[in-house]
């Protein structure tokens, strides 16, 4: 049956709060796309185990938290379907499926996992961790998502679903749907260390959920040019974190910034000064809508539970027919 709306998934790990990263990175698009498409949104709890598997206290917690990061920029829970992976088993019988066919070696060479792996110490990778990107191909498909709204690290990703995809479809019979990614306007957001990308997991995020005080120390505690040491001395901003900052948050005020920087006419204080009252702006209205659920969290869990029953459905209708191609289907 064609559909009439195009399909998104996208979703998160349940790690941590959400931050300044996912918003520019994805949550922006799914805000901006969710009356157009039909959307899911996954919180990932079984990929958040493949790296936190000694330290699920916390996944509970991190759960809600998510919803409610979502509820706060703007997801609305009667448009959108917020689901959790581990509930739906179907998930987990199609990337064994997949993972008939997906090689070991194109696995190891995928970029991200190499630069995951790496960042979480890992000299030997765990079969389910090496495995995540079958998994994710998995989430993506069984919803037949038409586009992955998802920052930079994602595209050997989404890379790969397209591939099993077209293996699927190619040895079985054409069930399944070929995912576009889609980038966010800012596909990489680096983090306040200056060096790697802001992350849930590398302590160098600023969150969603934090207050407007919380968010002029993380600025203010930004690394700059280090050649600057007085106001006067001429600044290099192309090398300057929160000048990198204005660049995707300030835009207005961005050439005067460059120039003042530049001659040494505006200090390292009064620019990140502007640039924590740019973010605040920002998350200002979110502070706001957030407020509405802070004391409600049986509301956060109702979205949840109807959300993961809806995607149940679609699911099950997927492998359906995958099982069917597949010819496993015995009864
Ligand atoms: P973790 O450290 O637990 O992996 P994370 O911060 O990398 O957390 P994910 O849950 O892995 O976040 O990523 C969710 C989505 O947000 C993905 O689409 C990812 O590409 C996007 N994203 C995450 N960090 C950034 C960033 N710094 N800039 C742009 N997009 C980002
Ligand atoms: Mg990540």
């Amino acid at each position: 049956m064609p559909k009439d709306k195009k399909t998104i998934l996208t979703g998160d790990r349940p790690t941590g709060n959400l931050h300044l990263g996912h918003y520019v990175g994805s949550l922006a698009n799914r805000v901006k796309l969710q009356q157009e498409y039909e959307s899911y949104i996954i919180i990932a709890d079984v990929q958040a185990l493949t790296t936190h598997w000694e330290k699920d206290e916390n996944l509970s917690r991190d759960v809600y938290q998510i919803v409610s990061d979502y509820l706060a920029v703007g997801i609305d829970p009667e448009i959108s379907t917020i689901f959790v992976q581990s509930m739906i088993p179907e998930i987990h019988e199609l990337t064994m499926y997949y993972s008939l066919f997906t090689t070991v070696n194109v696995l190891r060479h995928n970029p991200t996992i190499k630069t995951e792996a790496a960042q979480h110490g890992m000299n030997d990778m765990t079969y389910g961790f090496l495995g995540y990107p079958v998994s994710q191909a998995a989430d993506i498909t069984i919803f037949k998502a038409d586009l992955v709204p998802v920052g930079e690290d994602q595209i050997p990703h989404i890379e790969l679903a397209r591939k099993i995809v077209r293996r699927f479809n190619d040895l079985y019979q054409p069930v399944l749907v070929e995912p576009q990614v889609l980038l966010g306007d800012v596909p990489r957001l680096v983090g306040m260390d200056g060096k790697e990308k802001m992350s849930k997991s590398l302590n160098n995020a600023i969150f969603l959920a934090d207050d407007a005080q919380q968010v002029k120390e993380k600025v203010g505690n930004a690394v700059t040019d280090p050649a600057r040491i007085r106001k006067s001395d001429p600044g290099h901003p192309e090398i300057c974190t929160v000048y990198a900052y204005h660049q995707v948050f300030n835009l207005n005020e961005l050439e005067e910034i460059e120039q003042a920087c530049r001659q040494g006419k505006i200090g390292c204080v009064e620019c990140k000064k502007r640039m924590a009252g740019k973010i605040n702006e920002l998350l200002d209205p979110m502070r706001e809508r957030r407020q509405k659920y802070l004391d409600k969290p049986e509301l956060l869990r109702d979205i949840l539970m109807e959300g993961t029953k809806k995607a149940h459905r679609a699911a099950k209708e997927t492998m359906l027919e995958v099982r069917t191609a597949m010819k496993i289907n015995y009864f």
